[in-house]
């Protein structure tokens, strides 16, 4: 056990819990923006270099719009330089809404009445799953309200289910779960079932914050969330996701906490997280949300590419509760993950609808295009739509940071990778113009390998997709 189970404190750190709002407030107030300071914090970054708490308030602190536009361009650069053009889709599928907790946000909470309960029966995970493959998804998240009947047995059975669901071409590759925390055990169980990435949010790091919107339910109890990663790992899930849910509390002090958290792993683990997400509150099904720290667009595009400079070897993802206009502007900044033709209803994929139903899902989405459309999009602005699972596949963890620190790393799995796994779609499941489109897009990334070698291998790879072969990578 790493943490006293009454105190949830390190043994380095004897009764300190790892997240100190003194701390993080005391750094909040002393930092403050000053140009010179900014530029060399931005030039740290930009020489791969992870930010400390203290440089990450500075950016944070800095109002000079100049400025922030530097923030946003050191953000830029950093992605290009480092990431390259590549953007890897996933969808989420709700498993059920049922919920025994009570947060304040959540059309899911167990006191709104109005909220149409489901379960998804095998038979009707198997069918949404085929819907999915069809639309030419590869990578999913699963998502779960927590009840004593989403047990990590039966969590486990649903991942082994969608592992298990091949229709023509279609698999799903990578199955990654968004679950309440589990004991030691309970992980254990999940991840014999080969899930991908454990994703759970804090919401609020802020306890009075959490105190106030976690009302009812298990949830109640911050530590035991706050320490759900650790089990995770105990257990032998070195793969995680944190995250927060951004228009509860301070914007700044959330970013501040997140990358605590970070500091956290790095220091005890030896790894930080796979990815950061970092929702902000939608409408839901009879929600009030406190308007007092409603994040603005200008807000959040400076905080994604503060996040970006802060942490620069971990996953951003960005989901479709954002606006294609957003997402646009900060898949420049460094997200590097985005779903794609998502549904959040419940039976969504099978039932497709004309109109979202706020009582039978948990929020409102604000991008709804098809995942064809998405892709369209994406190429047309030269992103290199990628299904890629590979480096989970082969045992390569930790392929953020590999990414980041391994010179010529994207260039000899990632892009190759994420040009084969769009061949497969543009064969399986594309329109003729998609199609058109995408394989030019491939023809002018191979231009820029001047490997020969390396380059006839991928023509190779790509020829043989053509003629039917899936799921090669490297
Ligand atoms: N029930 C589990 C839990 O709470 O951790 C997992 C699934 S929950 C459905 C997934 C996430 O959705 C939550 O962690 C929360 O951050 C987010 N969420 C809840 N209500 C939301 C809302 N109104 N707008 C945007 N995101 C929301
Ligand atoms: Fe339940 Fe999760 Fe929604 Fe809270 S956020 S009400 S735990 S589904």
């Amino acid at each position: 056990m790493i943490y006293d189970p009454q105190t949830y404190a390190l043994p380095d750190e004897p009764m300190k819990p790892f997240i100190s709002e003194d701390e993080i407030n005391g750094m909040l107030e002393e930092s403050t923006g000053d140009p010179g300071l900014v530029r060399e914090i931005i030039a740290k970054s930009l020489n791969k270099k992870r930010l400390s708490m203290q440089e990450t308030a500075v950016l944070l602190n800095t109002t000079d719009p100049e400025l922030i536009s530097e923030i946003k361009e050191g953000a830029r650069t950093l992605k290009e330089n480092v990431y390259g053009n590549r953007i890897v889709l996933f969808a989420p599928l709700y498993v059920g809404n049922l919920c025994t907790n009570n947060c304040s946000y959540c059309g899911f909470r167990t006191s709104n009445k109005a909220q149409q309960r489901t379960t998804l029966t095998s038979e009707e995970l198997i069918n949404e799953v085929g819907m999915l493959e069809d639309a030419g998804q590869k990578r999913l998240i699963l998502v779960y309200g927590e009840h004593p009947r989403y047990s990590p047995e039966f969590i486990a059975d649903t991942v082994k289910t969608v592992y298990g669901v091949k229709k023509g071409n279609g698999e799903i590759r990578r199955v990654n779960i968004n679950a309440a925390p589990m004991d030691i055990e309970g992980f254990r169980t999940v991840k014999e079932a080969g899930i991908g990435t454990y994703q759970v949010f804090q919401e609020t790091y802020h306890r009075e914050t959490y105190a106030k919107v976690h009302q009812g339910g298990l949830k109640r109890n911050y530590d035991y969330r706050l320490t759900a990663l650790d089990r995770a790992q105990e257990a032998g899930i070195d793969d995680v996701g944190i995250g927060a849910l951004f228009g509860l509390y301070d914007w700044r002090f959330e970013v501040m906490a997140l990358i605590r958290h970070v500091n956290h792993f790095e220091k005890v683990y030896n790894v930080g997280p796979h990815t950061i997400s970092f929702p902000r509150i939608k409408n839901a099904s009879n929600v009030e949300v406190d308007p007092r720290y409603q994040l603005s667009d200008e807000d959040f595009t400076r905080m994604v590419a503060i996040l970006r400079l802060a942490v620069p070897y971990t996953g951003l993802i960005l989901t479709a509760r954002e606006p294609a206009h957003i997402r646009e502007e900060v898949l420049r900044y460094g997200v590097s993950q985005i779903d794609g033709g998502t549904r959040i209803e419940m039976k969504g994929y099978s039932g497709q609808k004309p109109s979202q139903n706020l009582d039978a899902e948990q929020f409102e989405i604000n991008d709804d295009r098809s995942l064809n459309e998405v892709m369209e999009e994406l190429i047309r602005k030269d992103y290199i739509p990628s299904f890629c699972t590979a480096c989970y596949r082969v045992g390569r963890t930790g392929e953020h940071f590999m990414e980041f620190s391994v010179p010529g790393f994207i260039k000899r799995y990632c892009t190759p990778n994420a040009m084969l796994t769009l061949a497969e779609y543009l064969e399986d499941y594309a329109p003729e113009q998609t199609k058109e489109a995408g394989y030019r897009l491939i023809s002018e990334n191979l231009a820029k390998y001047d490997d020969e070698r390396f380059k006839s291998m991928l023509e190779e790879r790509l020829e043989k997709v053509r003629q039917g072969e899936r799921d090669l990578y490297f």
